[in-house]
Formats: structure tokens, C-alpha cells, sequence
């Protein structure tokens, strides 16, 4: 089958919940991916930043074959070989003393917010049902209706209500506002170091200090949701390193598995996640011996090839060298690391018909929403690649 054979099936059968780019992917490598006609394409979204490692790492794949020979579900009623290691390498590695595992970011991320709400009422002594979590606008935390309570995004929720109470949403970027926002029921202060759905919005310097200052001075936990800006991505192991600031709880996923799995987890200390008790929150997926041994893989690969390191550099390379493109249609070239975004002019009539375009030069990117061009590549992406992508983007940028 070809391409348009396969759309053709997918658009008949399938909820249209997506606007993917006409390229039906079959196999991929690496940096690379292929399609079913057979043409080879840089991927520059890597899932929205879940295949960090790049695609099929031999050694991810190596232990998502071992361990699927031996043991892949017990649930949690029964404990596995696997989840004890896990929680032990992804405390050492992240310097938080417990984490709880879920499957998707979204579910991750309700397991943070109850957890705040908990401490809230079992440590802070908040009134039962009264515990207010701030969140920001322009923010992204998933498809919940708990998550798009608090989107300030109309798409996402308008035809979605009635929402989830509980939530205050202040401007982003702006320290004073959460200050203003707290109140005796607090719960805790939730956001993204750099808005990556939101358009690869980057606050401005200082913030996240300031707001993890806000927040130990009030007794309210500070909540960074990493899902996508973690684990490398941005040139530190997790972006709220940029300033130095250790978040209360950090949520994660994405990379966590390097594309093979859905993995998140939720971390923190034991006086935060040391709070739940059996029963009260679970999954029957969380924690499988399949998603830990293969998430214990992702990480150690993150670490052996030093992907952090290389975000760092070859993110401002590939920034450096972006800015230097003189265009008619950018209006500006920003990032942290490989999380980078070209925001186009108002007139430049949108960012897809560039994705379009460059999608027929062989480089995948996606546009977030209508004027950003993300260009989040695997990090094991090499200078070499990047300059070979270059010509493209600058032709592209430079077209009608
Ligand atoms: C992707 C993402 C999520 C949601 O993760 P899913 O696995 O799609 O549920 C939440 N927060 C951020 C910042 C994300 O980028």
C-alpha cells in the first residue's frame, strides 16, 4: 500500500483528533525515520520530545526483548524484579528520594495534583476540599478533564465542561501574580519551566527561583511538570536546573521510556509521596515490569552517551545558526538546549505551510500552534546532521 491508500484507511476509520502531516513512517533510526514510499526524513519532533534517545536505541530494544521473554505484567498486587531497581536508578539519577510510576504524562500528572491536595490537608491542615492549586495560562498538562480544567487554551476546552474546581490560573511568567494568588489554601504552585505546546515560551530569567522563594515562604509545594522539558531536553537533566531550583515534586515521562513505552512518573520526597497509602491511588500498567526494565535502559542511555551535555552544546549551535538565518517570515528564533522554536511573523500565513515544506525537503517538524516551528530532534543528533538540515530550513524560511 502507499501512502495515500494508508491516510485514505486512517481518515475512514479513525477519530480525526489529529492533524498529522501527510507522511505515513514506517520505520525509523536514530534521527532518522522512513516511509512507506520509501523516502528518509530527519525527524525534528521526536515525539514531542518521548524519543530523546533517538529512534529504536539498540540498547533500549535489547531490554525491551529480554525482559518481554520473561515477564511483562503482575500488576502491583504482586511485586516484580524490575520496579525495585528502577525506583532506586531514577532516585540516584534525580536526586529525588522516592517517585511513583504511572503510564501517560497526563496521568502523571494527576497523580501530582492529588498528592499536593493530600499534603495539603494532611500537613498544611488546609479545610477538607478547600485546597486551591495555582496554574498558568498558555500552560499544557495533558487531556483530563482535571488538566483542561485549567487550560486557558479554548480548543481544548470548550466543548469539554463542566471542569474540575480547585484551580487558580495566573499569567505565566510573571512571579508577582503567583504571589498575589496565594491564599491560606494553597495547595501548591504547578507549571512548566518553558511552555513547550505553548509555543516553546521560555520565562523570563529569574522566575523559577522566584516562584520556589514564593513558595517556601508560603508552605506551598512548588510543581514542575517536566513531561517534556526533562530529562535532558533542554540542555540540564531537568530545565528548573537552569537556575538552580529543586521543584517539591517534578513530574516526567516521555523520554522516561525513549519512545518504546508509555512511562511517567511522579518525584519527590518521602515527605510528599510518602503520604499515599495502599489504595488510594494506583494502576493496574503502573510500575510493570516490562515499563520499568525498559525505562531503567532509557535512563542509563541518557547518562553513558551524555545526552545532556550534547542538548546543551548542540542546542546552541543549532540556535545560534537558526538566528543567523535572515528571513522575511521570522519574527524570532528562541530555545533552551534542543527545545527550540522559531516563531513566525503574523503575515507569514501560518507555520504548517512551512512544515509542509520542509517535510518535502526531508526534515519533519511540527508547528504548535499557529506560528511556532518546533525543531526538538533527537539528542543524539550530531553537528553534522544539523548542517545538512540547515540549507533546507533557510530555503524554506525563505520562500514566498
Ligand atoms: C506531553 C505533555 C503532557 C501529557 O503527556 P501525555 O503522555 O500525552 O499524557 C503533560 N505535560 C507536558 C508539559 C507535556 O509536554
Amino acid at each position: 500500500m502507499n501512502t495515500q491508500e494508508y491516510i485514505q484507511i486512517e481518515e475512514q476509520y479513525g477519530a480525526h483528533n489529529y492533524h498529522p502531516l501527510d507522511v505515513v513512517i514506517t520505520r525509523g533510526d536514530g534521527v532518522w525515520v522512513y516511509d512507506v514510499d520509501g523516502r528518509k526524513y530527519l525527524d525534528c519532533l521526536s515525539a514531542y520530545s518521548a524519543v530523546n534517545q533517538g529512534h529504536v536505541h539498540p540498547k533500549i530494544l535489547a531490554a525491551l526483548v529480554e525482559q518481554a521473554g520473561k515477564i511483562t505484567l503482575t500488576s502491583r498486587a504482586f511485586r516484580n524484579d524490575q520496579l525495585p531497581l528502577f525506583y532506586k536508578e531514577l532516585s540516584e539519577l534525580t536526586g529525588y528520594e522516592m517517585s511513583l510510576p504511572m503510564n501517560s504524562g497526563a496521568e502523571a500528572v494527576e497523580t501530582a495534583l492529588k498528592i499536593a491536595r493530600k499534603w495539603a490537608y494532611q500537613v498544611k491542615k488546609v479545610p477538607r476540599h478547600q485546597a486551591e492549586i495555582i496554574t498558568c495560562t498558555g500552560n499544557f498538562h495533558g487531556r483530563t478533564i482535571t488538566t483542561i480544567s485549567f487550560s486557558t487554551e479554548p480548543l481544548y476546552r470548550d466543548d469539554f465542561g463542566p471542569f474540575t474546581p480547585g484551580f487558580v490560573t495566573v499569567p505565566y511568567g510573571d512571579a508577582n501574580a503567583i504571589a498575589k494568588a496565594i491564599t491560606p489554601n494553597t495547595a501548591a504552585v504547578f507549571l512548566e519551566p518553558i511552555q513547550g505546546e505553548g509555543g516553546v515560551i521560555i520565562p523570563p530569567k529569574g522566575y523559577l527561583k522566584k516562584v520556589a522563594e514564593i513558595c517556601k515562604k508560603n508552605n506551598v509545594l512548588f510543581i514542575a511538570d517536566e513531561i517534556q522539558t526533562g530529562l535532558g531536553r533542554t540542555g540540564k537533566l531537568f530545565a528548573a536546573q537552569h537556575e538552580g531550583v529543586r521543584p517539591d515534586v517534578t513530574v516526567i515521562g516521555k523520554a522516561l521510556a525513549g519512545g518504546f513505552y508509555p512511562v511517567s512518573a511522579v518525584l519527590s520526597d518521602k515527605e510528599v509521596l510518602g503520604l499515599f497509602t495502599p489504595g488510594e491511588h494506583g494502576s493496574t500498567f503502573g510500575g510493570n515490569p516490562l515499563a520499568a526494565a525498559i525505562a531503567r535502559a532509557a535512563l542509563k542511555v541518557i547518562v553513558e552517551e551524555n545526552l545532556v551535555q550534547r542538548a546543551a552544546d548542540l542546542g546552541e549551535y543549532f540556535v545560534e545558526q537558526l538566528s543567523e538565518i535572515s528571513s522575511p517570515h521570522v519574527k524570532e528564533v528562541r530555545g533552551k538546549g534542543l527545545l527550540i522554536g522559531v516563531e513566525l511573523n503574523e503575515k507569514a500565513g501560518g507555520a504548517r505551510r512551512f512544515c509542509e515544506a520542509l517535510q518535502n525537503k526531508g526534515i519533519l517538524a511540527k508547528e504548535t500552534h499557529e506560528r511556532v516551528i518546533r525543531f526538538t530532534p533527537p539528542l543524539v543528533i550530531d553537528k553534522e546532521t544539523i548542517d545538512w538540515a540547515l540549507p533546507s530550513i533557510r530555503e524554506v524560511l525563505n520562500m514566498e
